[in-house]
């Protein structure tokens, strides 16, 4: 018999934490919580395999689960020797959701289910506080109602608010128990008037509702989107968690908390936590009430006044940093705890890896490898390549002067600025607009719905919420910069405005957050880039020490190149030369060359631009030092150039002494129809070779110079672009040659050089061998292949190429990850046929995907020498490579093993 529902507690469990995909992430950590001992309260999950079930089956269970949950809850009762439903000794469960990603607060839960007209009275006969019991039931009512019923929240907290004005008093523990078992019988009166049935009193009836409404809440839309922003397959489903509820809320000897066991945020090595004497689990995450520190120590360093669990409840939290400590320990990883003190005794709800900032990630991975706990290559398997970004985000200049206009907490490191907006739909519509603006989402508190707001934002700002409030966990997970519970601050959502200290900030006036010090600035404030050193050298070291491939980058001007060196570029994989030709100084002599109709215009044109050009490439050669850099020779879409307006005509026509007229025909009769496939790339240097000679002049003349100011001799190689055979490349190659012989001659010196070619075009993988005769290098050029592969425009994809992706027709967009099957192919069938003919070919690529962490995993399968990414992406491809490695590694391994 298929088995749906597992079970877990008193010191065991019948599934584990390998089970993950079966019993989702809170599942599946329970149980192995419980099968090490921990303190858990018992309960079972009910599989995954139930969810995918019910949505393929018109939402409706499989047969034997109603007597696989009985049989489970006879086991909690078991274990706690209570009764569900029992008049003297009820038991009570939670209901949960629990993905196998995790998914925080994107589905529902339901606590204390069990309570009815009967057991509540039990529960208030048995408490030290009868109050306690009607709280309960009330909290109940309202979260069963809303989740399963799908009745408005609102309609409770203004009864709520009613009751608390009509005694007079502000806080809900003002009531007392009579008010609280009138609000109860308020809040049943308005479930039946706007459900039309009363409120089930059956526990069998509840739990059912809600094990449902969790199942079905695996398709609410924020789950949806969560989903889709996370990568998170539909087809996984989610498990549902009963447990036996323990008490956070039974006075003043019980409590609840959430902890990490190192920072989230920055990584350090020290217990992070906050609690909340007498409350329940949901009332910390909420932000309702302000939690406090677990640790003495941080309690003393935030000034915090309230005692912190350390010294309120020494027993019970000597017992959670053990236990804190032994599941670090046991996961070999960073934990997110939940837990509960009922009555002095601690319970532990929930334990998972943590979620953490790029910057945590990073410190906790190197300091587990130097505690031991790692090794070198977890470490680097542990780190997200695409993360690193965080990292290489701004922060304030210290120098800048900081005019703060509040303080909140540190939630999210690293600094945003922009324009004030109050809503998730203001923020969405200022940067969808026509200027894309930059926005900080300014809230109270975020909620779940929050999340497409606080994914445009560039930073988030609340004036309410903890460190573990959905603002800090959320913005955290998406790397942005977030300020949480800026107290002083208040808004007016609905006049629009931010008023701190009299001064009022409106919708559109811009601010400056800084996530890593908890401040709010006025204005915009100037930022710097963030310093790679520390854990980010220790871990680049170790992924340099893996990786096989080689990482250079794309650059052209000194300062991308010198940034490139600085994030450990081992060279130059593209110099696009015609990014060289915009300054204002030398595009009119650009012109000059592209208009001239005779051979002797253009050299006369050229003649202007060799000197600027070889002083360029002097530039990279010496920053570079001996490294290689690959510059490629001209390949402009012409229309580029074109001189527009008649200023621009004139000033040509006048640099040229040729009358405007003819110069506007000419550029006329240039104008193209489909320039990416024109008058581009080597076709250039084969219609007009003098081009490609100035060029090459320009490389070898700069190579001697540099080579003599350095004393390093320079790696230089010549790139032939967009070719379509070995005819088209050997035409090229021999002018290039042809003037390294030349300034040699002149020099007396030999050159060092490679000449090759990109391989853009499908007809040059096909004909790779051919090519590869002649040429001494390839580097795909896999942003032209892809566009002539798959006949989709590169300068004009952005209306449809969406389509296909959200229409999951192709699985994502081909011009940022490597199309495999179509794309990949294509390089695959190059590096075959071009190493079948020059076995040591150097082969790389430098076509956006060089920086794709997906794509580098690629070029590593098909043994690429190197990859080639803009300058900011070095660090990312340093990374990739090195997992890259490892994977291939184990691939290896485990091949052999077979
Ligand atoms: C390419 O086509 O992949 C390439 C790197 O060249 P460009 O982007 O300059 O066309
Ligand atoms: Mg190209």
């Amino acid at each position: 018999m298929a088995k749906w529902v597992l079970t877990f507690g008193d010191g065991k469990a019948e599934g584990s934490a390998e089970m993950r995909d079966l019993l989702g992430g809170k599942g599946a950590n329970l149980a192995e919580m419980a099968n090490i001992g921990l303190p858990v309260p018992p309960g079972f999950t009910i599989t995954t395999e139930v969810c995918t079930h019910y949505y393929a089956n018109g939402r409706s269970y499989p047969a034997e689960l109603e007597a696989q949950v009985a049989a489970g809850l006879r086991h909690i009762e078991a274990v706690t020797a209570r009764g569900f439903g029992d008049a003297e000794n009820p038991l009570l469960v939670s209901v949960r959701s629990g993905s196998r990603a995790s998914m925080p607060g994107m589905m529902d839960t339901i606590l204390n289910l069990g309570l009815n007209d009967q057991t509540v009275e039990a529960l208030a006969k048995n408490a030290d506080d009868r109050r306690f019991a009607y709280d309960s039931y009330r909290r109940f009512i309202q979260m069963y109602s809303n989740v399963v019923l799908d009745l408005d929240h609102d309609l409770f907290e203004d009864l709520l608010e009613t009751a608390k004005e009509k005694k007079g008093v502000t806080e809900d523990t003002e009531l007392d128990v009579e008010d609280l078992a009138k609000l109860v019988k308020g809040y049943k009166a308005a479930v039946e008037r706007d459900s039309g049935k009363p409120f089930p009193q059956d526990p069998a009836e509840q739990l059912w509702g809600a094990i449902s409404a969790v199942f079905a809440s695996w398709m609410n839309p924020r789950a949806i989107t969560y989903r889709r922003l996370n990568q998170i397959p539909e087809s996984w489903g989610t498990a549902v968690n009963v447990q036996a509820m323990v008490f956070g809320n039974m006075g003043e000897t019980s409590a609840t908390g959430v902890a990490f066991t190192r920072n989230p945020s920055t990584g350090e090595n020290r217990l992070y936590g906050e609690f909340l004497v007498n409350a329940q689990g949901e009332d910390v995450v909420a932000g309702i009430r302000t939690p406090q520190p677990i640790t003495e120590a941080a309690r003393a360093e935030g000034k915090v006044r309230a005692p912190s669990l350390e010294t309120r409840m020494p027993e019970a939290f000597k017992e959670f940093a053990i236990v804190a400590n032994r599941l670090e320990q046991h996961y070999r990883d960073m934990q997110d705890l939940e837990f509960t003190v009922e009555r002095g005794k601690l319970w532990m709800l929930q334990a998972r890896n943590g979620k953490r900032t790029a910057k945590a990630a990073l410190k906790i991975a190197v300091d587990l490898v130097n505690e031991g706990v790692l090794t070198k290559e977890e470490a680097i398997e542990r780190i997200d390549p695409a993360s690193l970004d965080q990292l290489l985000h701004p922060t304030i200049d210290p120098k800048a002067e900081r005019k703060i206009i509040a303080s909140g907490l540190p939630a999210s490191p690293g600094a945003a600025q922009g324009e004030i907006v109050f809503s998730s739909e203001a923020a969405e519509e200022a940067v969808a607009g026509k200027e894309g603006k930059k926005v900080i989402l300014v809230r109270t508190e975020t909620s779940p719905e929050d999340i497409h707001g606080m994914h445009v934002a560039a930073g988030i700002l609340t004036t309410r919420g903890g460190m573990t409030s959905h603002a800090a966990v959320v913005a955290r997970g998406m790397g942005k910069p977030c300020v949480s519970g800026a107290g002083s601050l208040r808004i007016d959502e609905k006049a629009g405005t931010l008023t701190v200290g009299g001064k009022v900030f409106r919708a559109g006036d811009v601010l400056t957050i800084d996530g890593s010090a908890g401040q709010v600035l006025d204005g915009a404030v100037a930022m710097i880039k963030p310093e790679l050193s520390g854990d980010f050298a220790a871990l680049m070291g170790w992924a340099d020490e893996v990786r096989r491939m080689k990482v250079r980058a794309n650059a052209e001007t000194p300062a991308d190149a010198r940034a490139a060196r600085g994030f450990g570029a081992e060279g130059i994989g593209l110099s696009r030369t015609e990014h060289m030709f915009f300054d204002d100084e030398r595009i009119v002599a650009v012109r000059e060359m592209i208009l001239a109709d005779d051979v002797e215009g253009r050299r006369k044109a050229l003649a202007k631009l060799l000197p600027f050009q070889r002083s360029d490439f002097r530039e990279l050669f010496e920053i570079m030092k001996g490294l290689p850099v690959t510059i490629r020779l001209l390949d402009p879409p012409l229309h580029e150039f074109l001189p527009h307006g008649d200023k621009e005509v004139a000033a040509v026509a006048e640099a040229m002494g040729a009358d405007p007229d003819k110069l506007r025909s000419r550029a006329a009769e240039l104008h193209e129809f489909n320039p990416m496939l024109g008058f581009r790339g080597c076709r250039l240097a084969i219609a007009f070779p003098e081009i490609a000679e100035m060029q090459a002049r320009a490389i070898f003349e700069a190579a001697v110079e540099a080579a003599k100011a350095t004393g390093e001799p320079v790696t230089c190689e010549v790139m032939v672009p967009l070719v379509v055979g070995r005819a088209d490349f050997d035409f090229v190659k021999a002018r290039i040659d042809a003037v390294a012989k030349a300034v040699e001659a002149e020099t007396s010196g030999t050159l060092v050089y490679q000449v090759g070619t990109m391989i853009e075009l499908p007809r040059a993988a096909l004909m790779a061998a051919e090519i590869a005769e002649t040429a001494e290098f390839f580097s795909f050029g896999t942003n032209d292949l892809t566009q002539t592969a798959l006949g989709i425009s590169r300068d004009d994809a952005a209306p449809f190429l969406s389509h296909y992706v959200d229409k999951k027709l192709l699985p994502y967009d081909p011009f940022v990850t490597i199309d495999r099957e179509g794309v990949g192919e294509l390089v695959a069938i190059g590096c075959e046929r071009g190493r079948s003919v020059r076995p040591k070919i150097k082969l790389g690529i430098c076509g956006e995907h060089g920086g794709d962490p997906a794509s580098i995993a690629f070029c590593e399968e098909v043994g690429l020498d190197y990859v080639s990414c803009s300058p900011f992406r070095v660090p990312i491809a340093r990374l990739a490579a090195a997992q890259a490695t490892l994977r291939a590694r184990k691939a290896l391994r485990t091949q052999d093993a077979a």
